[in-house]
């Protein structure tokens, strides 16, 4: 007869951030506003490469089952002392996405966190390990830290440099690489993988959560925007060779915190036009918030394989909270999708997810239907970097979710044809053999 298995264990620090497991609460997660205990099928070992952080003067949520209740856990008694405690949460390495947030009290919490995606974390005292409430979306490990060794990295720049001494792209990237830790600029030095070709000083979205410009009410930006248009020739020199050389090469506008591409889009279409022309191999990829379907048709008619569009919400009003379009509405997004589709390039969304907003009931069934209508081949599963408890706010939250695990379930099971991942794909890998039953991953 199979046992069930205990559920793990709360986590929670001291006020120096030291972590420990209690003795007999049990770990719960947050869909919205609402604490849950986390189903079996969404405990997963911490993955390789992941963080703990604390969440400072928030005290932890937690399962009493002596006493059948969820309890703040303001204080932990040590011997005959009481020590105030504060939550643990986990910052996942990529690929993975959380289907709930760490449970706390967050009316308790005195500052607003910093751009980072927060999962709920507990600790299984019988296998003596960490586990989150998560899901593995994407195979591809191409992405780890452990690939990312800076001490090959430094001789690599200053080679790229010296290569193209006129070339204000690649300083630029060389910024990107070593003092931000951007991974996709690192790629292109290492000359393999994915990418990035920035191209925009300027946005016309103003998201909560913009990792390059924070112009009100959140918290700083982590990253300065490009301050310049590369020209077209400054993209050829420099991307034509890691499309040429590369293994699983991918160039990509657009790669996260400059501003939106759409912005260029002559200079885009002028330099994918070129690439295409002269390389023999290789895919272009095209990030975006896909603003201007006009500028979406020029983009595809110049030969891009791949697009990739952003949203937190299929919804207009939740699009809109987050986003905050100028010149634009929802529906300009949802015709670009359907354009690039129509135009037979292999079309992505990065759905920037929140457990208790992104499997809310309403979501889910304008989910369904917008893939049924763009045709849309792919859903990245994007954790969205943002403080929760500020997020719920901005986006009206009102009671929990279906539960994220379930809501990939549902939607498969309406679309087997649509993929879920994390990252950029190459163009011989868009459609992988078996790719109806790529999800779920055993981990
Ligand atoms: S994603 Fe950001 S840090 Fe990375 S290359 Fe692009 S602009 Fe630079
Ligand atoms: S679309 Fe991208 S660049 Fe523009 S505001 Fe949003 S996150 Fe920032």
């Amino acid at each position: 007869m199979s046992r069930r298995k205990p559920l793990p264990k709360l986590l929670y620090a001291d006020s120096r951030g030291n972590i420990y497991d209690h003795p007999y609460l049990t770990m719960a997660g947050m869909s919205g506003n609402e604490a849950q205990l986390p189903e079996a099928v969404e405990l997963i070992p911490l993955p390789e490469d992941s963080r703990l952080f604390t969440i400072p003067d928030t005290p932890p949520v937690a399962w009493d089952s002596r006493e059948r209740r969820f309890v703040t856990v303001s204080q932990v008694k040590e011997g005959k002392r009481s020590m105030p405690v504060q939550a643990v949460s986990a910052f996942m390495a990529p690929g993975y996405m959380r289907t709930l947030l760490p449970a706390c009290d967050y009316s308790k919490k005195k500052v607003h966190l910093p751009l980072w995606s927060y999962t709920a974390v507990g600790w299984d005292a019988e296998e003596e390990r960490f586990v989150v409430a998560a899901t593995r979306v994407d195979a591809n490990e191409n992405w780890l830290p452990k690939n990312y060794d800076d001490r090959k990295l430094d001789p690599l720049v200053r080679r790229r440099l010296a290569e193209f001494p006129k070339n204000r792209l690649v300083e630029q990237l060389s910024r990107c690489a070593v003092d931000y830790h951007c991974f996709a600029a690192k790629n292109l030095f290492f000359r393999r993988w994915e990418a990035p070709i920035p191209t925009s000083p300027v946005c016309n979205s103003r998201c909560l959560g913009c990792i390059s410009l924070q112009p009100s009410d959140c918290c700083p930006s982590n990253h300065e925007r490009i301050p310049f248009v590369p020209t077209p020739e400054e993209i050829v020199e420099l991307m034509l060779p890691h499309l040429e050389e590369a293994p699983e090469p991918i160039v990509s506008y657009g790669q996260g915190c400059e501003g939106d591409p759409i912005m260029q889009a002559d200079t885009v279409a002028t330099a994918t036009r070129m690439l295409k022309e002269r390389a023999s191999r290789g895919t272009v990829n095209f990030n975006s918030n896909g603003s201007i379907p006009d500028r979406i048709r020029l983009l595809c008619d110049a030969g891009m394989d791949s697009m990739r569009f952003s949203m937190n919400s299929v919804q207009e009003e939740l699009y809109n909270r987050y986003y905050r379009p100028k010149g634009y509405r929802f529906a300009d997004v949802v015709e670009s999708v359907r354009t690039a589709k129509g135009k037979g390039l292999f079309t992505m969304i990065n759905y920037l997810v929140s457990p208790g907003v992104t499997d809310s009931p309403a979501e889910v069934e304008a989910l369904l239907a917008f893939i049924e209508k763009t045709g849309v081949d792919m859903l990245q599963m994007r954790n969205l970097s943002i403080d929760p408890a500020f997020y719920n706010e901005r986006m009206g939250v009102t009671g929990k979710g279906i539960g994220m695990y379930r809501l990939l379930e549902r939607v498969k099971e309406a679309f087997p044809r649509i993929q879920y991942g994390y990252f950029n794909r190459t163009r011989e890998n868009f459609y992988p053999a078996g790719f109806e039953k790529g999800w779920p991953i055993v981990v």
